[in-house]
């Protein structure tokens, strides 16, 4: 469910298409009639009305037309009990073992370094928080453990979101990764998002590669109620963006979406590819500051993390989605993906709706964490 407030609900406009082989060609199209998007992919507090929550007027405010992010007062409780759910299964088995672990009254660190690794916050980085957590003897060892955690997530502005460029036009976000990690997914989620926020959004189907990538992104569309920019499959995914930027900017759009192809990693073409999506993003916006978002499937573990890493080198990432922590108890993998990479987890996937996107907040995370189990 989104935590926004009522005023913010409205039918969803009806999303509009671009198909073009020419840039820009058929970018100017006559503004979408507002209309209801499908019954079944709407977001549930959209559908049916909410009644008046008296909850709702202890909750923080809201900054005006924004939902709920990271440094602007605690979660609400809807937030904190969606991050208690996804994190289910880590804090089983991460929190619950560590807390039979200090149950003793000697604490065995070698059972405790052996607990972090299984929660995936990486073999050498356990051995580091366990060494730091027995020197520091604050209070009792699980206060010291998650101080310890705690201090491996990097500091971040309160109140972030993609900003446009220094000469205006809409603030743009590549959402990069390999395929079958929850791009499409996470592109639909964050639409939806920016959308309820207030915000104009349109995608733009930079993965031609794929055409069912093509196809799924459409689907999304729909269901976020927005527009969607797409050439047709094998299409140079350079062109794509760029019309997409010339439709935002003709339609007032502020925010550009951008999905792009995942095939390995390690094929360089693919980061060849990204890095002219890059340049052709400076030439038709220049300075513009596109957030580049990497999303790792929490499953895959170490291996994602290598997979960021080498994204990371390539094409410089400014934030990363991990999606699918409801589905993993190796929720540790953030620990080492924001302490290795210095990039900030920006948010979580919870499950497959379109409202399962968490906006991450360090301070949220721990707590449910290291919630009761
Ligand atoms: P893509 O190939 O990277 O675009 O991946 P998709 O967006 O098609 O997602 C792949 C699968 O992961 C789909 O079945 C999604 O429903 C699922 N998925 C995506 N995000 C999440 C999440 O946060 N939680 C869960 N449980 N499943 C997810």
């Amino acid at each position: 469910m989104f935590w926004r407030r009522k005023k913010d609900e409205e039918a969803p406009a009806e999303p509009t298409e671009v198909e073009a082989d020419e840039p820009a060609v058929e970018s100017a199209e006559p503004e979408p009639e507002p209309a209801a998007v499908e019954p079944e992919a709407q977001p549930e507090s959209v559908a049916a009305p909410e009644p008046p929550a008296p909850a709702e007027a202890e909750q923080p405010a809201p900054r005006p037309g924004a939902l709920w992010g990271p440094g602007i007062g605690p979660p609400p409780p809807e937030v904190a009990a969606a991050f208690d759910l996804g994190l289910a299964r880590t804090r089983g088995a991460l929190v619950g073992r560590l807390r039979s672990v200090f149950r003793g009254d000697q604490t065995d660190w070698d059972e405790v370094e052996e607990t972090l690794i299984a929660a995936d916050v990486g073999a050498a980085l356990s051995m580091e928080v366990v060494e730091r957590a027995r020197k520091r003897r604050d209070e009792d060892p699980e206060t010291d453990v998650r101080s310890e955690l705690q201090a491996l997530l990097v500091d971040r502005a309160p109140g972030w979101e993609p900003q446009s460029a220094a000469g205006g036009g809409p603030a743009i976000v590549l959402v990069v990764g390999v395929n079958g990690t929850g791009k499409t997914t996470t592109i639909g989620k964050l639409a939806a998002r920016y959308k309820a926020e207030g915000h104009r959004v349109l995608l733009a189907a930079g993965d031609t590669f794929r055409a069912a990538a093509i196809d799924q992104l459409r689907v999304w569309a729909d269901r976020a109620g927005v527009e969607i920019v797409a050439h047709k499959p094998d299409a140079d995914p350079g062109a794509v963006v760029y019309d997409a930027l010339d439709a935002a900017i003709a339609r007032g759009a502020d925010i550009v979406i951008a999905d792009t192809a995942g095939r390995l990693h390690t094929k360089s073409n693919l980061m060849d590819e990204l890095s002219k999506i890059r340049r052709i993003i400076d030439k038709r916006l220049p300075g513009a500051a596109p957030e580049t978002l990497f999303v790792i499937d929490a499953t895959t573990g170490q291996n994602g993390l290598a997979q960021a890493k080498a994204f990371n080198d390539a094409v410089g990432l400014t934030g990363v989605v991990l999606t699918k922590l409801d589905s993993t108890a190796k929720g540790g993998i953030v620990f080492a993906i924001e302490h290795e990479l210095e990039v900030p987890v920006r948010f979580v996937g919870v499950g497959e709706k379109i409202d399962d996107l968490l906006p991450f907040d360090p301070e949220a995370f721990v707590n449910a964490l290291f919630g009761e189990v």
